[in-house]
């Protein structure tokens, strides 16, 4: 808990304040995220490796004497009111499934939903929504650890990791990886979270951008192409069929070794999805013996090999992303790569610290060439994980 509370946190209270007539008990927080590298290993049971970073949603809340549950944030005009007893993944729509489906969730992770007492929120946030940096996990985290506190749970963070994965996947309905509530839970200042997704065991690699006079830097494209839906499903099918082909529970079982046996029997179009996923999850477990080894700056190869790979064998980037990485490495960048799931969405680009201008430049004068729509670029800092900011008023 700090003393001096932020200005976002000042205006969660005061939402709260002028939505609920009475104050809140208590701030939470929790980050956004970005992936340093390892994209669409996490449903291949692979290895990630992403940071918290230090745009944060914010949770002002209070306990009820009833069963009623209200939620309201900045973002919407409406609250939405339900009680504890008629909370079923049926009855929960819109942006209040989030909040809401993480009450549910820590209901199917032993909390007893019949005898907890009901609740306000008011969420307020700076991370952009929709840019890849994970606005949803910000926000399941923060309540998870909310209500974790004031509910007496005591749930670890791994597992409101899995409670914020639960809500998103049955009640929200998006078939997403654990990778990003992770690294909202479990993020620190100057680090990535190396995370196995099969055994889902999670460890803090210090990052050391500062010492190392680089900055990380987000180009978002903006834009979303059409077949990102479909895009994510056909891949996930490709690499299902490559192992089932291969004859392993998943493409994690697969080395570098058995890409020329995999070459031998599968259809080109498979062997280059297979390609990616078994070079990726290399790249990852290179990138963080890197990071303890030389250190951050030795790692930009490793940035260029990812975006060429998700580029050339994956086929998941999209014009807008090449011209980042392209120009933003012309520019100076030391290693820059697409993030996220593809079609659209952002690129990271790291950058020493003096050559941030340039590319930043360099960035928008290249998509104003190319008629593209201007990018939103930003330089972000790897943060905290969830915490609790405050009790009561201040
Ligand atoms: P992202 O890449 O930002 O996670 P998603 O589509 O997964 O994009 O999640 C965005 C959705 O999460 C929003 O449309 C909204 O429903 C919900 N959301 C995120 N942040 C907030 C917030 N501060 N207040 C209300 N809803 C939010
Ligand atoms: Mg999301």
């Amino acid at each position: 808990m700090t003393a001096a509370i932020s200005a976002l946190e000042r205006a969660a209270q005061a939402g709260f304040a002028s939505r609920f007539d009475h104050g809140a008990m208590g701030l939470w927080s929790a980050p956004g995220r970005v992936n340093l590298i390892g994209e669409h290993t996490d449903y291949n049971d692979g290895f990630v490796l992403p940071l918290a970073i230090d745009r944060r949603t914010v949770v002002a809340l209070a306990t009820r004497n009833d069963r009623i549950i209200r939620v309201a944030s900045s973002f919407a005009s409406e609250t939405v009111e339900v009680s504890l007893d008629e909370l079923v993944p049926e009855n929960l729509d819109g942006w209040s499934a989030y909040p809401l489906g993480v009450a549910w969730a820590l209901g199917q992770f032993g909390a007893d939903l019949s005898a907890v007492p009901g609740f306000e929120i008011y969420v307020d946030s700076n991370v952009p929504v929709g840019a890849g940096l994970s606005s949803s996990a910000a926000l399941e985290s923060a309540v998870a650890v909310a209500l974790n506190d004031v509910w007496g749970l005591k749930l670890d963070r791994l597992t409101l990791a899995r409670v914020g994965q639960l809500a998103e996947n049955r009640v929200v309905g998006a078939p997403t990886g654990i990778m990003d509530q992770s690294a909202s839970l479990l993020g620190r200042t100057d680090a990535v979270v190396f995370l196995d997704c099969r055994s889902l065991s999670a460890e803090v690699i210090p990052l050391g951008l500062n010492p190392a006079g680089l900055e990380l830097l987000i180009i978002d494209t903006r834009v979303s192409h059409s077949h990102a839906t479909g895009g994510y499903a056909a891949r996930r099918a490709s690499c299902e069929a490559g192992a089932h082909t291969m004859g392993v529970p998943a493409l994690r079982d697969l080395s570098v070794d058995d890409l020329p046996r995999a070459q031998a029997l599968l259809d080109d179009e498979t062997f280059r999805r297979v390609r990616h996923i078994v070079t990726e999850n290399q790249r990852v477990l290179d990138t963080v013996q890197t990071l303890r080894g030389s250190g951050c700056a030795a790692i930009g190869a490793l940035l260029d090999a990812s975006h060429r790979s998700m580029r050339d064998d994956f086929e998941i980037s999209a014009p807008e992303l090449d011209l980042a990485v392209v120009t933003a490495r012309a520019a100076g960048a030391i290693g820059a790569r697409m993030t996220g799931g593809g079609f659209g969405g952002a690129a990271i680009a790291l950058t020493p610290t003096e050559l941030v201008p340039a590319v930043q430049a360099a960035v928008l004068a290249a998509f104003a060439t190319h008629g593209f729509a201007t990018p939103d670029l930003f330089v972000v800092h790897a943060a905290d994980g969830a915490t609790h900011d405050a009790d009561g008023e201040h």
